[in-house]
């Protein structure tokens, strides 16, 4: 006898041999009741969900949010309160790439936070780029489709994806941002995140606010220049996860400081941008940011599939004190996220341990495939047997007016809503000369590379990265030229 468990069936039935099939005789064909290897089989069949449709390759820990200031003049949400710690996990991944793909690649990365708080779960999905590529959901497959293979060839195609930005000027702050150095971040530890949409708080006084969230990394901001990272992929296609885990692991906590950015309500409506537009930041003169908290990662996943691939994060779970705001964007992914959910895990995958709130649950939603528990009768409101009933008191100051007719069109309401100011701004106030010139190579090298930019394409991209400055255009002609 030994003191390991034995082997079981997942039914808990102990299994026959780890090593051989049931068999007709030595040499015999194998026998239809031999359950427990064809249950083995099976399930090995099946281990697989889909890959997420976007930010398929990942990894992610869990952690703690402290509050280091009071702001309970702008919001009531729980996780915010004086004092209030609040556990989390967080979601790192890069965005175009399959699972496998290599962790360094130029990409942006998302940075998606699933707090537990004392009201619920309430998911931030950022990136670690306060902006986007395009300021509407309807064109969100379009754009990725770009980003992803080839349906001839099955190759990422960089002319594509030049196509499609310099048909979409919207892109030129996020794509400036993206060929900085910053769109090679050396780690995870090592790069910001972001909220990036607008969202609004509202205070127990019922007073409304517009909000965003930068977490500024503790860590400092380290990239890796477009050689270092290319030679970062071929060395360790899994150098972010695998740095994230031996930090947390060797006890080396990375952090970030939470700061907000507040809007007064009534500042949106002739605001000299687009509060709401995706593809803007709020400049920090207009509304500096406060530090409001300290975001720890302190504890790495046990079990990567559980925690790490079956985590779901969704917009759209908001908790009291906290509500969407306007921005095209958010509005979209309020469905699209727990709608890929939906399709990727399946319809229960809210009662997994990763997803599930610390809270108890009282739903009149029921049943389904994989669902394990049930709230019991009754199972419809109104009714007369004491079932759970709605709280709207908690959700009464989140309205706001609207008026207008139904259209489809951009946002040109706004002073300086136009598509190439914020990236002239980046590139000719903020970046250093050394950014400036890696920023023009970056391109270069990508337009040049897997699938290049074809004769057709190539006047758009000049006349693209003249548009955003026009040095940067002449020098990314002149480099393209051999200059
Ligand atoms: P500020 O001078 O007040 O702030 C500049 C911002 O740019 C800081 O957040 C800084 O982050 C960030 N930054 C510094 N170097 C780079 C880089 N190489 N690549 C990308 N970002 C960098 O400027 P404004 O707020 O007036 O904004 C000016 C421009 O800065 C914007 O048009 C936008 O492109 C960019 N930016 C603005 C942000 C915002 O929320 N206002 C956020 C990020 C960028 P750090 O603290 O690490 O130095």
């Amino acid at each position: 006898m030994t003191d390991r468990p034995t082997t079981t069936t997942d039914a808990g039935i102990a299994a026959p041999s780890d090593e051989f099939s049931q068999s007709v005789g030595s040499n015999g064909p194998l026998l239809m009741q031999d359950h427990y290897v064809i249950q083995k089989m099976a399930q090995f069949n099946r281990e697989r969900v889909p890959e997420r449709v976007v930010h398929a390759k990942g990894g992610g820990a869990h952690g703690i949010l402290k509050m280091t200031a009071d702001v309970s003049q702008y919001t009531k949400a729980d996780l915010f309160q004086p004092g209030r710690e609040t556990p989390l996990f967080l979601r790192f991944s890069t965005v175009a790439g399959e699972l496998g793909f290599p962790d360094t690649v130029r990409d942006p990365r998302g940075f998606a936070i699933k707090f537990y708080t004392q009201h619920g779960n309430y998911d931030l999905v950022g990136n670690n780029t306060p902006i986007f590529f395009i300021r509407d959901p309807s064109q969100f497959s379009d754009f990725i489709h770009s980003q992803k293979r080839r349906q001839d060839t099955h190759l990422h195609d960089h002319n594509m994806q030049w196509d499609f930005w310099t048909g979409t000027p919207a892109s030129a702050h996020q794509v400036t941002f993206l060929m900085s150095d910053r769109g090679t971040p050396r780690t995870w530890r090592n790069m910001h995140g972001f909220g990036s949409h607008t969202f609004m708080w509202i205070n127990a006084g019922g007073e409304k606010f517009w909000i965003k969230y930068h977490f500024k990394t503790n860590q400092g901001i380290e990239n890796f220049t477009d050689a270092e990272a290319a030679a970062m992929a071929g060395e360790d296609r899994d150098f972010h996860i695998r740095d994230l885990f031996t930090a947390i692991k060797s006890g080396d906590h990375p952090s970030w400081t939470l700061q907000v950015q507040v809007m007064p309500f009534e500042a949106a409506a002739d605001y000299r941008f687009n509060p709401f537009d995706l593809t803007k930041v709020w400049p920090h003169g207009d509304f500096p940011p406060i530090d409001i908290g300290t975001m720890t990662l302190n504890r790495n996943p046990e079990n990567y599939f559980a925690e790490v691939e079956q985590a779901a994060f969704e917009p759209a779970n908001l908790v009291p004190g906290i509500a969407a705001s306007p921005d095209k964007m958010l509005q979209g992914r309020l469905f699209s996220y727990p709608d890929t959910h939906r399709y990727r895990i399946g319809p229960n995958y809210l009662q997994l341990p990763v997803n599930r709130p610390k809270v108890p649950v009282h739903s009149y939603n029921k049943d389904g495939a994989m669902r394990y528990e049930n709230y019991g009768d009754p199972v419809y409101a109104p009714n007369s047997y004491g079932g759970p009933v709605a709280a709207p008191e908690l959700y009464a100051h989140e309205g706001y007016g609207v008026t207008g007719e139904i259209i489809r069109s951009a946002y040109r309401l706004h002073a300086e809503d136009d598509d190439f100011g914020q990236p002239g701004t980046l590139y000719r106030d903020v970046l250093s000369e050394t950014d400036r010139a890696n920023l023009a190579s970056n391109i270069v090298g990508h337009m040049k590379s897997d699938g290049p930019v074809t004769a057709e394409i190539l006047p758009k991209v000049i006349a693209y990265w003249t548009s955003v400055d026009a040095d940067l255009g002449a020098r990314v002609s002149k480099l393209y030229n051999g200059g």
